[in-house]
């Protein structure tokens, strides 16, 4: 079934506690894809600049990503973020957003990504993502992200895509600020009551919850000995679990779990490598047998 995804795609700078890199291939629509098309085809709907490197649409489409709603904007900058992270690689600050042409990017949908079934609002302007979903004809799960960033510039906006959706992705401390709650599921359940049918809670290196009116499902994070950068986690565990989901067609209770066990795993090997480094090394097959060791860690 088909899966489409709005939202950014960046050249970011990562500071970690011993390393520093310009200009590394991120964005959240783009951590999204590299992960959801190990599962099913993407088509990918943003905008950059001209300061995109062609190389890069063409690295994407080469894993089965549909570039044709990349818009390139003449004159334009592509969006750019910088992040440093604190020693313990879990929290981090964001030293510069710079939203360029995402700050006024109106999508027009191809006719194909219109008809999509499975739909991620991956991390960007609420009133974008509004606008996606004015142009969608019937699609069967829409799940969206959001961040500190916009809970803090554009709550209005944010309430209103809320009563749209089918689920949303959050941070622990992002669900809280949103809510004012001070745990996890007492926010959870104040944003079940904002309109999704169900949240979804990241908490780092801690796992996720899954919190709907009528189940609560916690899953650990795969543990990695090889922490290297965490950027793009939480984009590349959404393209799991809706990567999945569109490969089987549907988003059942027991569906979404398996699904979310698959976004576990790959924001495990996402967090082993810079930007999008790890998972261009690594195969379905390497998933596939981590996903067999999870199983047995968690099983009792
Ligand atoms: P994550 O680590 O999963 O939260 O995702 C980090 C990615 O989100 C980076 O590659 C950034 O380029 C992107 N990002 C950071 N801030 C924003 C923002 N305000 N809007 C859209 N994307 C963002």
């Amino acid at each position: 079934m088909s899966l489409l995804v709005v939202g950014s795609v960046a050249y970011d700078t990562i500071e970690t506690p011993t390393e520093r890199r310009e200009d590394v291939l991120g964005g959240s629509a783009l951590h999204f894809s590299y992960s959801a098309c190990f599962f099913s085809p993407v088509q990918l709907v943003a905008v950059v600049g001209e300061d995109w490197r062609k190389e890069h649409t063409v690295r994407l489409e080469s894993r089965g990503v549909d570039m044709s709603g990349l818009e390139v904007r003449p004159g334009g900058k592509t969006f750019r973020w910088t992040g440093r992270y604190h020693e313990n690689m879990d929290d981090r600050d964001t030293l510069e957003t710079q939203l360029n042409v995402l700050a006024d990017f109106d999508p027009k949908l191809p006719e194909a990504a219109q008809r999509a079934q499975f739909v991620f609002l991956a991390n960007g302007v609420p009133q974008t993502h509004l606008r996606v979903i004015e142009q969608l004809q019937g699609a069967d799960l829409v799940v969206a992200d959001t961040m500190n960033f916009y809970i803090d510039t554009q709550r209005d906006s944010l309430l209103e895509l809320l009563k749209k959706i089918d689920g949303l992705m959050v941070n622990d401390s992002e669900a809280k600020q949103l809510t004012g709650e001070t745990g996890a599921l007492a926010a959870a359940r104040k944003i079940l009551e904002l309109g999704p049918r169900f949240v979804i809670v990241k908490k780092g290196e801690n796992g996720a919850m899954f919190v709907s009116r009528h189940d609560i499902f916690l899953f650990p994070a795969f543990p990695t000995e090889n922490l290297v950068e965490p950027t793009g986690a939480g984009d590349t565990f959404a393209g799991g679990m809706m990567g999945y989901l569109a490969s089987q067609g549907t988003a059942d209770s027991e569906t979404i779990k398996q699904a979310i066990a698959y976004g576990t795993i790959v924001a495990s090997f996402q967090v082993e490598g810079f930007g999008a480094e790890k998972l261009e090394q690594i195969t379905r097959g390497d998933i596939d047998e981590r996903l067999a060791k999870f199983r047995h860690m968690v099983n009792f």
